[in-house]
């Protein structure tokens, strides 16, 4: 029988992040240990997907962390790229992109750079990231887009809104505030969606969410998740504590630990209707935050 391959695999470049945002787990408890990924550990995982190259429609280099944090971050891009791997993809709150850093981006060619917004004005910005940082990030992304534009660059901008309490009527403002900045003949666009539990780690924001999720649960056949150590989770919900340690990509290949018996039993539990049977899935809310989506473009 031929190897299921994830789509979208997603690396974990950095797990941690110097800001603090409300929404995210980064900063919950977690016996996981922050750090960047070394750039040999980097080369061993893409050497071991490699040969699945053309099965893999999508690499994100992030997971739970600021991926700008990696000073080595360019290299990772272009040695992907280099190795054929396309539609390379990370997220960014963009504090951290500074001049150089705009610039040697877009000189690797990325084909997407998602920036996270959250308000349309300082006082709904800091209550989500409560670092601040409003006008730094707002300044970055409006220097990276005219560098992009004056260049020619072919990478597109995607900005995410990640709707919760504090800026649930914001939206609308968002879009004013950013569409007039953003070309659509690039390809670039605007995504809302509701925040999500992280798999149980907000206790405050579990729904009952059987009704909405389709089964078996998508992600566990079209998308992977890798960590900052080489550590396969089961999803991009299990990031946060890796409860279900499937298998380490620096040692094996990503056909061999995407058909291992773990990852078989499991997607044979939601198969049969026993998801909530998986410890995590009981009380995921992916699948709320992805009903709500809404796309400008
Ligand atoms: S926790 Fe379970 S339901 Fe949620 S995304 Fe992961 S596999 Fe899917």
């Amino acid at each position: 029988m031929k190897a299921l391959i994830p789509r979208r695999v997603q690396i974990e470049t950095v797990f941690g992040c110097p800001e603090s945002c409300v929404m995210c787990a980064v900063h919950a408890p977690t016996g996981r240990t922050p750090g960047i990924m070394d750039i040999d550990t980097f080369n061993r995982i893409i050497a071991n997907m490699k040969p699945w190259r053309d099965s893999i429609e999508m690499l994100d280099l992030v997971g739970l962390g600021e991926p700008l944090v990696d000073p080595t971050l360019t290299d990772k891009i272009i040695h992907a790229k280099r190795e054929g791997f396309r539609n390379l993809a990370f997220t960014t709150n963009g504090v951290l992109l500074n001049d150089r850093r705009r610039n040697d981006i877009l000189e690797t060619g990325i084909e997407t750079v998602i920036f996270s917004i959250y308000g349309s004005n300082q006082e709904i910005h800091d209550s989500v990231m409560i670092t601040g940082h409003f006008d730094e990030i707002e300044h970055n992304i409006r220097e990276m887009i005219t560098l992009r534009d004056s260049r020619r660059h072919s990478t597109r901008f995607i900005l995410i809104f990640i709707r919760q309490e504090a800026n649930i009527d914001d939206w609308d403002n968002c879009v004013s505030r950013w569409w007039k900045h953003l070309n659509p003949t690039r390809r670039d666009m605007m995504i809302r969606y509701d925040r999500h539990s992280w798999g149980g780690v907000h206790k405050d924001f579990i729904d009952p969410w059987e009704s909405a999720c389709p089964s078996p649960c998508p992600v566990l056949s079209k998308r992977m998740t890798v960590l900052v150590d080489g550590t396969v989770p089961m999803c991009c919900m299990d990031a946060h504590r890796c409860r279900h340690r499937m298998g380490d990509i620096v040692r094996d290949d990503i056909a061999t630990i995407y058909n291992n018996e773990r990852f078989k039993d499991i997607r044979k539990r939601h198969e049969h209707g026993l998801m909530s049977s998986v410890p995590l899935c009981g009380t995921c809310t992916i699948h709320l935050s992805e009903t709500s989506r809404i796309t400008v473009s």
